[in-house]
């Protein structure tokens, strides 16, 4: 009982699943950025009046001056691709249909972003610095989440 393992196969188990549930709240400023996507169409972000800082994901306090953010804007309608990367994989390792294009987008005068897929284009034509715009789900079928942007496309 000493001696150590380090397959373990060796090891006397039991196996099984837990079922884990959980409940993640939005919070006040995530319930207004959702609601923005729902309702307007739009990608609301906070400002900080005292600082000129727009935040993305909106956030309720500036991080500068630690001023409460109150002050709320649409962000530009066009951004720009920051950063992206192309999965041809799921979670689980198992080949995807079509490869999934996944991008950090930035929008002019704002601080942050969003993380979101792109479409309508083929995957060796994306570039860092392209534009995009959002392409929305059609109003009667969101549900207030990031998934009523159903991706962005080149402007
Ligand atoms: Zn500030």
């Amino acid at each position: 009982m000493l001696e150590k393992k380090f397959v373990d196969q060796e090891f006397t188990r039991w196996s099984g699943d837990i079922p884990v549930s959980y409940l993640y709240t939005s919070g006040v400023a995530g319930e207004q950025f959702f609601t923005g996507l729902k309702n307007k169409g739009k990608i609301m972000a906070t400002r900080c009046t005292k600082c000129r800082i727009v935040y993305l994901p909106p956030r309720l306090f500036c991080e500068r001056c630690l001023k409460k953010l109150d002050s709320w804007a649409p962000v530009p309608k066009k951004g720009t691709i920051t950063t992206y990367t192309i999965a041809y994989q799921d979670y689980q390792g198992q080949p995807l249909a079509e490869p999934v294009i996944l991008a950090l987008i930035s929008f002019k005068g704002v601080h942050g972003g969003l993380i979101h897929k792109i479409d309508e284009i083929l995957p060796e034509e994306v570039k860092v610095g392209a534009t995009v715009v959002p392409v929305f789900e059609d109003k009667n079928k969101r549900q207030g989440r990031v998934l009523d942007i159903k991706y962005f496309k080149p402007s």
